[in-house]
């Protein structure tokens, strides 16, 4: 490869074989996130792969996504949108067969008053404060909402990837106490709420991260692998420095690659010094800070002059490298960005 584009290389059988897995792992419907552009790996491709993988409701962020991926399903499967019916969404709600998840009384009133007989779900807020009714919302709207028969009621978890937070019972205790004896289907589970066990379960799961290859959903399938193709090697001499700032010297006579790939590629900058890419599973340390679109590795210890060098692969994983650089692999997934070249593997699976 001659080209000085890094090379994403995004596995859909893993994607799938995630996905059998989370949904093997309830006994609840098992639908599909799909928002952010598929995690930042393609939101179609994302989409028509879980699909074919047996996910019949979608949930995306926005409309907008929504109709992206609407185009990619075709009409049958459910989309469901977390930020509810927003002022200028009704067209699209409407004709592209959206369900919003209504979030407040002013977004309940906007689409009865717009799409009355139209589907939607409710979002209920049990303790994260970020979206959906409050408790004493839905005791004053339930008698107007429920026999207008939602197609979901859910609410979402805070702490679910700390599995003896307190929060979780908590929260769990408050979305019984707001929806048990109520007919509509309920869904309070993403990927850490999976892994709570079978009383967070509910009629639906709502799983993203964890179908692309990241935590908690730690027997995961490894989905992403990132090659940088080396741009050029240099020598240098003891005491002289690589990149801006100067912040990595040379402690002895060293050779230095310079791939290419940085921050503008979602290659955060705070991996710099100390962060490692991988030669044929060979350890090669990041020398100074990260570059918008370079990083300089030293390649010292390699036998031969690497062509490309990865940064995510089996050797290093999304979370793995979202340690390095003091985040979270759903940060490293949706940062990663639209330069590199995608390429989808699909096996026989
Ligand atoms: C993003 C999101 C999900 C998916 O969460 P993961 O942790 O990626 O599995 C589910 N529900 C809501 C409301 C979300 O915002």
């Amino acid at each position: 490869m001659a080209m000085a584009t890094g090379t994403l290389t995004i596995d859909l059988n893993a994607v799938a074989a995630n996905w059998r897995s989370l949904d093997s792992a309830t006994s609840a419907q098992t639908a599909a996130v799909v928002k952010a552009d598929g995690y930042g790996l393609g939101a179609a491709e994302m989409a028509t792969t879980l699909a074919r993988a047996g996910a019949q409701s979608f949930f995306v962020a926005t409309a907008e996504e929504g109709a992206l991926v609407r185009t990619a399903l075709g009409p049958i499967p459910d989309i469901f949108v977390f930020s509810g019916h927003m002022a200028g969404d009704t067209a699209a709600i409407r004709d592209l067969k959206l369900t919003p998840l209504l979030n407040s009384i002013e977004q309940m009133t906007r689409h009865f008053e717009a799409l009355q007989g139209y589907r939607f779900g409710i979002q209920l807020d049990t303790g994260m404060n970020r979206l959906g009714l409050e408790p004493a919302e839905w005791d004053a709207a339930r008698s107007i909402i429920l026999p207008q028969n939602p197609a979901l009621v859910m609410s979402h978890l805070a702490c679910a990837d700390e599995p003896d937070h307190e929060m979780n019972a908590a929260q769990l205790k408050t979305f019984r106490a707001m929806t048990d004896g109520i007919d509509a289907p309920r869904s309070l589970a993403a990927t850490g709420g999976i892994l709570l066990g079978p009383a967070y379960h509910f009629d639906l799961t709502r799983p993203g991260v964890g179908l692309y290859g990241g935590l908690p959903f730690d027997a995961a399938q490894p989905v992403v692998s990132l090659s940088l193709p080396v741009i050029q090697i240099r020598t240098l001499h003891p005491g002289e420095t690589v990149g801006y700032g100067g912040s990595w010297t040379a402690p002895h006579a060293a050779r230095i690659a310079t791939v290419s790939g940085g921050y503008a590629d979602g290659l955060l900058r705070a991996i710099g010094n100390g962060g490692l890419l991988f030669h044929q599973g060979r350890p090669c340390a990041i020398a100074g800070r990260v570059s918008m679109d370079l990083i300089g590795v030293d390649v010292t210890h390699l036998p031969s002059a690497p062509e490309v060098l990865d940064i995510l692969g089996p050797d290093q994983t999304i979370d793995d490298l979202a340690e390095a650089g003091g985040t979270i692999g759903y940060e490293i997934l949706t940062s990663l960005g639209a330069r590199y070249k995608r390429d989808y593997l699909e096996g026989a699976a």
